[in-house]
C-alpha cells in the first residue's frame, strides 16, 4: 500500500445521480507531474480547497468538510461541486491511509486557461507530528489583517469566508509570527476585533462562557471549531459565536487554535503575555477530535 496518494477528478455535474463515480477518477502517481502548465491553481491560486483529517483510516468531518467545498465553490463562482463524488473520492483516499493520522487534500481549480471544465484532484498523504503541539502549547502575536470586520458584507470579490489557494498571505503572516517568536498568529480587523489564524480557528474562554468570532465576519467557518462546540454543548457549557474584541484575548481563563490536522492547541502567550492552559480540557478535546466523527 502507498503512503502517498493522488486522484484526478473529472467534476461531475452537480445534479448527477449515479451511483458510482469510479470512471471519473483516476489514480496517478503521486510524485509525478499531473497539471497543465496553463493551470489556473498555480497561475493564479484560483480554487478552492479542503484539508481533512485522518485517524486510523477514518476522514473526520466528512460533511461539514463538502459543505464548506461547496460554500467555497459558490463564493468563487465556480461550478457546485457534486457531493456524492466528492464523497466516493475521499472514502479512495481514506482507503490508502495507514495507521495514525493522515491528511486528505481536496482541490476544486478554475482549471486551464480557456479550458471548458475546472481542474479536481484528491490527495492523501501522512499528517505532520502535533502532539508536542497540542500538549505543549503554542505562543502567538496579533497582526492587522487590514480591513474592518464588516468587510464581507460590502466587498463580496475579496471572497472571505471562502477557503481558496490563494494563501500567500496566510503563509507570510506565519513567517512575520516567527520573526517576532512566536509559533503562530492572530488576525484582528482593522476596527479591534479578532478574527482567525492563518491556518485555525480561535476559541476562547471567558469565565464559564466559550467564545468564538462569528464566521460572517471575513473569516472561515471552522469545521473543527464546530466539533469542537458540539462537545461542549453536549456537555451543557455555553458555547457562542460573537464579535470578539482584542482586549479580551489578554483577560481570556483558556484559549485555543483549533484545526482540523494540528486539532486543539492551547494558547500559552498572546503578544508575549502569558495565557492560562486548562491542560485537562485540551486533553479531552483532542480525545474527543482524535475518535471517529463524520
Ligand atoms: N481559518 C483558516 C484561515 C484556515 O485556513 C483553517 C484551516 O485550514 C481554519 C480556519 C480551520 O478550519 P478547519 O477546522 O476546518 O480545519
Amino acid at each position: 500500500m502507498t503512503r502517498r496518494f493522488a486522484l484526478m477528478i473529472d467534476p461531475a455535474a452537480s445534479d448527477d445521480v449515479r451511483a458510482d463515480f469510479a470512471d471519473t477518477f483516476t489514480l496517478v502517481d503521486a510524485a509525478a507531474p499531473a497539471l497543465s502548465v496553463g493551470e489556473l491553481s498555480t497561475q493564479r491560486g484560483d480554487g478552492v480547497f479542503e484539508s481533512i483529517g485522518v485517524v486510523d483510516g477514518h476522514a473526520q468531518e466528512v460533511v461539514p468538510h463538502l459543505e464548506r467545498l461547496a460554500h467555497s465553490a459558490a463564493l468563487c463562482d465556480l461550478p457546485l461541486p457534486n457531493r456524492a463524488q466528492w464523497h466516493q473520492a475521499i472514502e479512495r483516499a481514506a482507503e490508502h491511509c495507514e495507521a495514525g493520522e493522515y491528511v486528505i487534500k481536496l482541490i476544486l481549480s478554475r482549471g486551464v486557461e480557456h479550458g471548458p471544465t475546472p481542474t479536481a484532484w484528491a490527495t492523501a498523504a501522512p499528517a505532520s507530528d502535533f502532539t508536542a503541539v497540542r500538549e505543549r502549547g503554542i505562543r502567538v502575536v496579533t497582526l492587522d489583517r487590514g480591513y474592518d470586520l464588516d468587510v464581507a458584507a460590502n466587498a463580496s470579490w475579496l471572497l472571505l469566508g471562502a477557503k481558496t489557494l490563494s494563501y500567500a498571505v496566510n503563509m507570510a503572516a506565519l513567517r512575520e509570527a516567527h520573526r517576532r517568536g512566536a509559533d503562530d498568529a492572530i488576525f484582528l480587523s482593522r476596527d479591534g476585533f479578532v478574527l482567525e489564524a492563518p491556518t485555525a480557528s480561535l476559541i476562547l474562554r471567558l469565565d464559564d462562557r466559550f467564545v468564538t468570532p462569528a464566521p460572517n465576519g471575513g473569516i472561515l467557518h471552522g469545521t473543527t471549531q464546530l466539533s469542537v462546540y458540539e462537545y461542549l454543548t453536549d456537555r451543557g457549557l455555553a458555547a457562542e459565536y460573537a464579535r470578539v474584541p482584542a482586549s479580551d484575548l489578554s483577560r481570556a481563563d483558556a484559549a485555543w487554535l483549533v484545526s482540523s490536522v494540528r486539532l486543539a492547541a492551547p494558547i500559552t502567550a498572546v503578544d508575549g503575555v502569558e495565557l492560562p492552559v486548562d491542560h485537562a480540557l485540551t486533553a479531552d478535546l483532542n480525545r474527543y477530535l482524535l475518535s471517529p466523527r463524520d
